[in-house]
């Protein structure tokens, strides 16, 4: 099985990526998850992956490309893989073709998540992550039993720098600049399963195996 998750900041690809992941046996790569690793390592690469993402707009795509061009290389993906919140760009997914042409393999699916903006940044401003395990929850609509801490593994949840008023407006517009006519280039190639995101999480998931299976 290999998927790409695509939709704007908030919609829910992390959340169903993590449910999909344990279904299938695949791996998650996540570029938001590798460059966040990046900057706690204090690695060169995740300065410069920073200075971006603080402001709300995306890393050079060369940088991401090489990330997510080594990390399908590795053992785990040879059954399959679920790519969240790559590709991003026009360029990332041309870059992504050719990679896959090289290796002789085909994407399944490119399960693209709706919702509109009021839904995205009240989703945005309200998501809380475990430190411990990257567990994600919201303040609202998927709280943990204890205030503050995960349900999984008992660790210290927090807010993601970006993830303010204030860089939401700016991640939404990047979006849809940038990402949006991704919707059109995998439609084309006729991998499109539109999803509607604002329904209960669980709902979204089974929207999505029963398109899959
Ligand atoms: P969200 O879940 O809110 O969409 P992500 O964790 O996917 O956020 O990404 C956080 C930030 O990391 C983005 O705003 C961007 O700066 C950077 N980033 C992640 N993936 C990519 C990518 N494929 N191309 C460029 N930048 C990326
Ligand atoms: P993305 O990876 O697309 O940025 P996340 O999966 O991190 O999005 O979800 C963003 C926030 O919205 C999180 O706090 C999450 O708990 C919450 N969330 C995700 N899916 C739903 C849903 N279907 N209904 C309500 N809240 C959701
Ligand atoms: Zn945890």
């Amino acid at each position: 099985m290999r998927i790409i998750l695509l939709g704007p900041p908030g919609v829910g690809k992390g959340t169903q990526a993590a449910n999909i992941v344990e279904r299938y046996g695949i791996p998650h790569i996540s570029t938001g998850d590798i460059l966040r690793a990046n900057i706690k390592e204090g690695t060169e690469l995740g300065k410069t992956a920073k200075e971006y993402m603080d402001k709300g707009l995306l890393v050079p795509d060369e940088i991401v490309v090489s990330i997510v061009q080594d990390r399908l290389t590795k053992d785990d993906c040879k059954e399959g893989f679920l790519l969240d919140g790559f590709p991003r760009t026009v360029e990332q997914a041309e870059a992504l073709d050719k990679a896959l042409d090289e290796m002789g393999i085909k994407l399944d699916k490119v399960v693209n998540i709706q919702a509109d903006k009021e839904v995205l940044i009240e989703r945005i401003v309200g998501r809380r992550i475990c430190r411990s395990c990257g567990a994600t929850y919201h303040i609202k609509n998927n709280p943990p039993k204890v205030e503050g801490i995960c349900d999984k593994c008992g660790g210290e949840l927090y807010q993601r720098e970006d993830d303010t008023v204030e860089t939401v407006a700016t991640r939404i517009q990047v979006y849809l600049e940038q990402t949006q006519p991704l919707i059109d280039f995998y439609r084309q190639k006729g991998l499109i399963l539109d999803v509607d995101g604002t329904q209960p999480i669980e709902e979204v998931f089974n929207t999505i195996v029963k398109a899959i299976e």
